[in-house]
């Protein structure tokens, strides 16, 4: 379905009219368009939005394909930003030009490229896209309670989830800390596990209340 650059930034306005300011409908006057604007027509042809007397309303499908362009032109920003290092009102110019140039698959290697960002560089969020909920599946997947761990197997601690106050204090106090690096050395009769160059033997019940990133989905 191709669109013109400007019918997207039209549907690009509209759509933070709607979902993000929560207003109903943009008006002609906040989108700076007449009645008889092709971009605008466009729109409306494609059944992406509605025109009633001079307010323009976002339809379901309007509201898909205007979170794909917001999702593009701020994943350009943070491109621009972070990569580019091309910063002001320049770099917001260069974004809209550029996000025109991102299809489908180009955003999810730069979204990938830049590690899945949540925000746009002025702190708007950026509509996550299905790489990035695979990238939280995994990094979800590859934390496992120290139960779950094989003996010789490093990781790290990724928190502690006990619920005995006294017992996580001590752990902690000891230098069993979110970061550090973490080797289980034995599972039986208790766990015995290496952070720095101490060891700890704990009870099964504590151990599994700490989580260990493992860095692998096993
Ligand atoms: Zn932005
Ligand atoms: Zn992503």
């Amino acid at each position: 379905m191709e669109r013109s650059e400007r019918a997207e930034d039209l549907l690009e306005a509209v759509w933070i009219a709607v979902v993000e300011e929560g207003d109903n409908s943009a008006s002609f006057e906040a989108l700076n368009v007449k009645a008889d604007d092709a971009a605008l027509l466009d729109l409306e042809r494609k059944a992406l939005v509605e025109i009633k007397g001079e307010r323009v309303y976002l339809r379901s499908e309007g509201r898909l394909a205007g979170e794909k362009v917001v999702r593009r032109h701020r994943l350009a920003e943070r491109l621009m930003m972070d990569i580019l290092d091309l910063k002001g009102s320049n770099a917001n110019a260069k974004a809209c030009e550029f996000e025109h140039l991102l299809n489908e698959g180009v955003d999810t290697r730069i979204c990938t490229l830049l590690n899945h960002p949540t925000t746009c560089p002025h702190g708007r969020p950026i509509p996550p896209g299905e790489c990035c909920r695979a990238a939280r599946r995994a990094a979800d997947i590859g934390v496992v309670p120290l139960t779950e761990m094989k003996v010789g197997q490093e990781g790290e601690i990724a928190y502690l989830a006990t619920s005995d106050a006294k017992k996580m204090q001590k752990l902690m106090s000891l230098g069993v800390l979110p970061g550090n690096r973490v080797r289980l050395n034995r599972r039986f009769p208790s766990f015995i596990f290496h952070v720095g160059n101490s060891e700890f033997a704990v009870d099964e019940q504590l151990a599994r209340e700490i989580f260990i990133r493992t860095g692998k989905s096993e």
